[in-house]
């Protein structure tokens, strides 16, 4: 705890500087721990204002302090925005003329800035001044990219350990919206400072209702959701380029206010459609991840992933652009298999293929969960929530589980049959008879098998494969061609009779009214 005199120099300075009027959770805890001259973490989720805690004591600290950024795009804002404050900031990056770095160098001698912004790669550049007569303070933005743990690594954020080395005596600040435990650990580890005091603060977003449904028919479900909420502003992420647009303008035929956004646009369409999401003019926008970094819509009422995200950090940010204004939102995923499948390769081949992977199979847990997704989403930051939260499809509409020994014994035999080498596309075929040419052409219209699971829709059984690959009982051969094999458990069902519970698929009869064919 400061001296009161202390605490009031803090509100005055965040008011003078800022315009605010109290600090928000966690903030003037941190700001007091960096002033105290102590190493801390800090994980806030974005829009939380973790700004202001190293931008305050900045202020208040007599020397520099140095801001280490992987965007080097939006530093010139960020100190565009200080100066504007009346806070005096700079950024220094290699392409300036070496008069400009000189002066830049100048004012930090002569403690006539404040906060001088810089992307690690230029550090090796400002050997002169790295230096505890001059520099007050670190803090490191965007701290999660040191780490191959974490979902967007930077090679040049490795070598910030020298940091504390040069600088010993100086605290540090490391900020993150997105890291969970293992990438925590290793952000620590990595800056040399592993007594760090860490604040977390929640990533709870109670008013988001969390909901994952199956991807079936996924655009007639998206135009029945859309029109439930006449007017309201909406996010459609989706993995490719091409399926925005043509989300987009399927959405368009059946009057909805669409428009797609991604990187391939030229800088006006984005701009136009940016714009015309903020003043409402465009109700839906069906994006790549690329939309929403600098949007400020605080009434976005709802955002569908109509793609499985590849990882929770991701789906978290994702969602996390409803409901802002802390008004009810509502969060909606289509999960499917391949999409699975296809996140999969996207991670194959990359150099941190497994930790890819690893957060991959996270996120289908998170997608195929039985339990409240809530706890699922907050314990993988780390958090943990005491009680069921009420306010995800899980805890609404909690599954019914039904024995489907028979259910698996046949899917389980079918596998066999066709020697553990088909994909469940086939498998539903001959679980369900087809006559199609592949089935012809390998001759499984001969298997005993054949036909045997005719009673169950083709969907249906997509869904309780998929349920019998989460329990164990099967797997997905991911490198040979995204094979149903059988596993340990598998024997189980078949020679044992080991009782195998199912939930019962979930069904969307309801018929919506489509103008154009989709
Ligand atoms: P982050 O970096 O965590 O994503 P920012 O630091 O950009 O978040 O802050 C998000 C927004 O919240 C900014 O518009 C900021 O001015 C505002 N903000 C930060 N602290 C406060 C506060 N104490 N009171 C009101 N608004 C605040
Ligand atoms: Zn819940």
């Amino acid at each position: 705890m400061l001296l009161k005199e202390t605490q009031e120099t803090l509100r005055s300075t965040l008011k003078k500087y800022f315009g605010y009027d109290d600090f928000r959770e966690h903030q003037q805890e941190i700001i007091e721990s960096v002033l105290s001259k102590k190493d801390n973490l800090v994980i806030m989720p974005t829009g939380g204002g973790k700004s202001i805690c190293f931008q305050l004591p900045a202020i208040l600290f007599e020397g520099v302090t140095l801001v280490i950024s992987p965007l080097i795009a939006l530093m010139k804002d960020q100190v565009d925005g200080l100066n504007a404050n009346g806070i005096p900031a700079n950024f220094f990056n290699s392409s300036q003329e070496s008069q400009e770095q000189h002066a830049i160098f100048e004012k930090v001698i002569h403690k006539e800035i404040k906060l001088l912004y810089v992307a690690p790669e230029s550090l090796s550049l400002l050997d002169n001044i790295l230096n505890e007569e001059f520099i007050s303070c670190v803090a490191i933005d965007e701290a999660h990219c040191i780490s191959s743990w974490g979902h967007d690594f930077r090679p040049s954020y490795q070598q910030l350990g020298f940091l504390k080395t040069t600088l010993p005596n100086t605290p540090i600040i490391a900020l993150t919206a997105t890291a969970d435990k293992a990438t925590r650990q290793d952000i620590l580890k990595q800056l040399n400072i592993p007594k760090a005091t860490r604040f977390l603060t929640s990533f709870d977003r109670e008013n988001i209702t969390l909901e994952v449904r199956p991807a079936n028919d996924r655009v007639l479900q998206i135009i029945k959701f859309i029109r439930k909420k006449p007017n309201e502003a909406g996010i459609i992420y989706c993995l490719s380029r091409k399926s925005t647009e043509q989300l987009a303008s399927k959405l368009q035929q059946n009057g909805i206010k669409a428009a797609a956004y991604h990187a391939g646009l030229n800088f006006a369409e984005r701009t136009k459609t940016q714009e015309d999401f903020i003043y409402d003019k465009v109700e839906v926008v069906c994006a790549t991840v690329a939309f929403g970094m600098g949007i400020d819509k605080s009434n976005v009422r709802w955002v569908i992933h109509y793609n499985m995200p590849k990882n929770i950090e991701g789906y978290y940010q994702e969602i996390g652009r409803c409901g802002r204004d802390g008004l009810k939102a509502n969060a909606l995923l289509f999960h499917s298999y391949s999409d699975v499948i296809q996140l999969r390769k996207f991670a194959s081949g990359a150099s941190n293929e497994e930790v890819q992977i690893a957060k991959l199979e996270r996120m289908k847990q998170f997608s195929e969960a039985t339990t409240c997704r809530r706890k699922i989403l907050l314990s993988y930051f780390g958090e943990l929530l005491a009680t069921n939260c009420g306010n995800c499809d899980v805890c609404k509409n909690p599954p019914q589980f039904f024995n489907g020994t028979i259910i698996a014994q046949k899917a389980l035999s079918v596998i066999t049959r066709l020697k553990e080498s088909e994909a469940i596309g086939t498998v539903i075929d001959v679980l369900r008879g087809a006559n199609n040419a592949t089935i012809i052409d390998k001759q499984y219209d001969k298997l005993k098998s054949h036909g045997i699971g005719s009673d169950i829709s083709w969907r249906d059984w997509q869904q309780y494969l998929i349920q019998l690959t989460n329990q164990g009982y099967c797997e997905i051969a991911f490198h040979k061609n995204n094979a149903l094999r059988l596993t340990s458990f598998s024997k189980k069902v078949l020679f044992e009779n080991e009782v195998v519970n199912l939930t019962r698929p979930i069904e969307y009869k309801e018929q919506v009214k489509v103008q154009k064919e989709i």
